[in-house]
């Protein structure tokens, strides 16, 4: 089956197109700078890139353009636009509702427009997504996997926060967790090249990319995930904090800082970009700097101190631990945040093999020394393979029920 996988922001949606049954990416691309005056589609195939530039002004007006343009002779991609057989959404809030993906109906669609009171930012755009291909392409059945679906095993021991309890009945205050599609493709990988598929394991994942999360999983299921409430929580990131004194925001408002500056801060100016004064968000130029910036060098420590407190702390939740996997844009490229990360967990059976590491990037690698009790790998991750993996097996075998 040819399945459109899509993920829709604001003003941009990234898709692909694959085959499921061959497995294969057809195409790739994205639509940027929808309602704004000029936008752009780009089409990505191995035989070469397709560029279109004009107004876009909304999600379905954008789809409908796309569409022709996978069956152009120029990129050879479909024959015909009925070929599409299904499409697959990235959804970020599944909120309690969902442990799994779903196929989507009316039901489905009013769950997710609800669950926006919980990602305001997010889970409205994806939604208009979903409507836009409801209108261009009403015959072709979709699916919505969402962020947060496979961290839905946590327990409540570990989703609940310490506040009154009324606000978990009121607001549905609790950690919910984010990357889940990642987690659960590198922990899926891990697990099986690692001999652990039909044993007991004990896994942790880190997903470190611009938004940086780790997940402990037990025998498949998650039991605890950094990201909390929102995508704020947790591990240093590019320009977020993670983990911080939940009474800071308060402190700064009493300050004179305004919510607005505040949230501001929080998303775009804190984590490697805050510690590195400014600098930058980028692993890389932080990186370069690391011998020669004292800032540059303080962003780094901080974020694989912090990395190596969670690997501690979710191999105390796990009970031990023997698998580590490292994914994501610095994950899977920076041999120094892995070593730095890994330095000192000998105690857990954690041994880096140097060579290992120095050529263990952009590809699945062992990264461990031989014989060390926890194998830690480097798993590229591939969120929309999951997307589409999920997307052919609801559209093969529907579910009664929509939402949990
Ligand atoms: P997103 O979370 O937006 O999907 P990615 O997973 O692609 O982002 O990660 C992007 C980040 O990965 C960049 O901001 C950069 O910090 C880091 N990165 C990419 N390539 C390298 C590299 N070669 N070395 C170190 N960090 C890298």
């Amino acid at each position: 089956m040819k399945i459109l996988v899509l993920n829709s922001g604001s003003s941009s949606i990234k898709f692909q197109l694959r085959d499921s049954a061959a497995e294969k990416l057809l195409c790739k691309g994205l639509i940027e700078r929808v309602g704004e005056p000029l936008g752009s589609i780009q089409v990505t195939t191995d035989k070469g890139k397709l560029l279109k530039e004009m107004e876009l002004p909304n999600h379905t007006f954008a789809l409908q353009q796309l569409l022709p343009l996978l069956t152009s002779p120029e990129l050879g991609v479909l024959q015909s636009l009925s070929d599409i057989g299904a499409v697959g959404h990235r959804v970020v809030h599944g909120g309690e509702a969902y442990s799994d993906s779903v196929l989507v109906d009316d039901l489905a669609i009013k769950t997710i427009d609800e669950l926006s009171a919980l990602a305001p930012l997010h889970n409205p755009p994806n939604l208009k997504g979903i409507l836009a291909c409801r209108e261009v392409m009403p015959l072709v059945p979709q699916v919505a996997v969402f962020d947060t679906a496979f961290h839905q095993t946590m327990p409540p021991v570990a989703y609940s926060y310490a506040l009154p309890r009324e606000l978990y009945e009121r607001f549905k205050i609790r950690r919910y967790g984010f990357h889940g599609t990642s987690h659960r493709y590198v922990h899926g990988r891990a697990r099986l090249i690692s001999g652990f598929e039909n044993k007991p394991s004990r896994i942790i994942t880190a997903h470190l990319g611009n938004g940086c999360s780790i997940t402990a999983i037990r025998d498949g299921k998650v039991i605890d995930t950094s990201m909390g409430f929102t995508p704020l929580g947790g591990l240093v990131m590019g320009t977020r904090p993670g983990d911080m004194d939940a009474s800071l925001p308060c402190f700064l408002h009493d300050n004179g800082i305004s919510p607005k500056d505040i949230r501001n801060m929080l998303q775009k100016k804190s984590g490697l970009m805050g510690l590195s004064g400014g600098l930058s968000n980028d692993m890389r130029v932080l990186l370069e700097h690391y011998e020669t910036n004292p800032q540059a060098r303080l962003a780094v420590d901080v974020f694989c101190y912090r990395l190596k407190k969670y690997i501690g702390s979710y191999a105390a939740a796990l009970g031990g631990l023997d698998v580590l996997v490292f994914t994501g844009g610095i994950g899977e490229n920076a041999t120094a945040v892995r070593s730095l990360t890994c330095e000192g967990l000998q105690y857990l059976g954690v041994t880096i093999d140097p060579a290992r590491n120095a050529s263990g990037n952009r590809k699945e690698a062992l990264i461990s020394q031989e014989g060390g009790s926890v194998k830690v790998y480097v798993v590229p991750t591939d969120e929309e393979l999951v997307i589409a993996e999920e997307t052919d097996r609801l559209v093969r075998n529907p579910k009664p029920v929509s939402a949990n």
